[in-house]
């Protein structure tokens, strides 16, 4: 059956990365039918919105998104609302897309690139699933409100709402033990149970939802210790499920272990695994144009969504193999360069990809 794909560029080297991105895809032959609509800046330009109803609704009626990035300097002055960055929270609200998957892979050929000795890190393979739609950010009440008694009567006190239904940690539990079983099933919860409530309710619920997946072990870990445990032995971890607090701090922790912002990829999927795939990076407006930017990312994030949104594994394992070849030739980026290797385009790049996979 033909899958539909929205294919939402973006801006800055958006245009240029997801370019590549779709020639990998059209050497896949699959049945897949691409739609291309403007997004961020480039629509606030033509429609007057970064999320313009055309937009939304090709997002809306596709089986997956794939997204290149938003947002350039020129549109810093706008009002909040037609900012280019308000288009992915737009998307991510419309479609319910709950779980956000950042895997952080450090590729032997890249190993200098971590700040980290290559001993430790060589070889990271880790997987953050985070939870996207609910936590502190957006719990109620939230404000500013001034004090009528206690220590500090008299003064204004800015507070937060940190809250989790059951809901919301069963189905991001589910994400996160699946993932766990399609890949080293090991799965730790990250909280704060020592203090929080949420936390101690979170942990609750995770070890009633892993009584469905026996094969998989569980384990929990307080946040400030999985901080620390990333930087001195990374490659104990396998998959990492996490609130949007602790996920939102842990998984850009985890993508600089790698160095190279150029080649993480990442998914946001919601309950029917319609999903947003896009690079963990932004659009990089002081590169854009240039033909020099890392579409790695975005062609890793294309087998992503092979893998999680499309059901077609052995294609993303095609995809993610002729990557690993194209580092193993020597190839390289200006963000991924050294010395000893071989500088390309980030068309040529695309060139490369291509002729791997075949
Ligand atoms: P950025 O990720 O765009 O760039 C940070 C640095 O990394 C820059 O030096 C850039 O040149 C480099 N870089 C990023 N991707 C690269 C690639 N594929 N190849 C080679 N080098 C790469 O972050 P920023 O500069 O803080 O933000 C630029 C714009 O992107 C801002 O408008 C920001 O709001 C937006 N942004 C968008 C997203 C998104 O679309 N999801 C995410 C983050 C930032």
């Amino acid at each position: 059956m033909t899958k539909k794909i929205a294919v939402l560029p973006g801006d800055g080297i958006g245009p240029e990365i997801i370019e590549q991105a779709v020639r990998v895809l059209g050497a896949l032959s699959l049945d897949l039918e691409l739609e291309t609509q403007p997004v961020g800046g480039a629509a606030y330009d033509v429609h007057g919105h970064p999320l313009p109803p055309v937009t939304l609704e090709l997002a809306k009626r596709s089986d997956a998104i794939l997204f290149g990035a938003v947002g350039d300097w020129k549109y810093d002055n706008l009002p909040r609302e037609h900012r280019p960055e308000q288009a992915i929270l737009g998307l991510r609200r419309a479609l319910g897309l709950f779980a956000n998957l950042r895997p952080a892979v450090l590729y032997p050929e890249l190993a200098n690139a971590s700040s980290l000795k290559p001993e430790v890190v060589a070889g990271l393979d880790i997987l953050i699933v985070r939870e996207l739609t609910g936590d502190i950010y957006f719990g109620q009440p939230r404000g500013v409100r001034l004090l009528d008694d206690g220590p500090f009567k008299g003064e204004r006190q800015g507070f937060d709402t940190m809250h989790y239904a059951e809901t919301e940690i069963r189905r991001i539990g589910h994400v996160a033990f699946q993932a766990a079983r399609k890949r080293g099933k090991k799965l730790c919860s990250v909280d704060k149970a020592n203090v929080l409530e949420t936390s101690q309710f979170w942990r609750d619920i995770m070890i009633d939802v892993a009584k469905e997946y026996p094969d998989v072990e569980l384990s929990h870990m307080y946040v400030d210790n999985a901080a620390m445990q990333l930087v001195r032995a990374p490659k104990a971890f396998d998959v990492i499920v996490t609130g949007n607090l602790f996920g939102d701090i842990l998984s850009d922790e985890a993508a600089m272990l790698t160095g190279s912002i150029g080649m993480l990829p990442s998914a946001s999927l919601n309950a029917s695994n319609q999903g947003l795939y896009e690079p963990s990076h932004g659009s990089a407006p002081d590169i854009a144009g240039k033909n020099i930017a890392n579409p790695l990312a975005t062609m890793l994030s294309a087998a992503m969504m092979l893998r999680y949104s499309l059901d077609q594994s052995a294609q993303a394992d095609r995809i993610e193999a002729a990557v690993q070849s194209v580092l193993q030739q020597g190839l390289r980026t200006a963000d991924i360069y050294e010395e000893g290797t071989t500088r390309v385009s980030t068309s040529e790049m695309g060139d490369a990809v291509l002729k791997a996979l075949k």
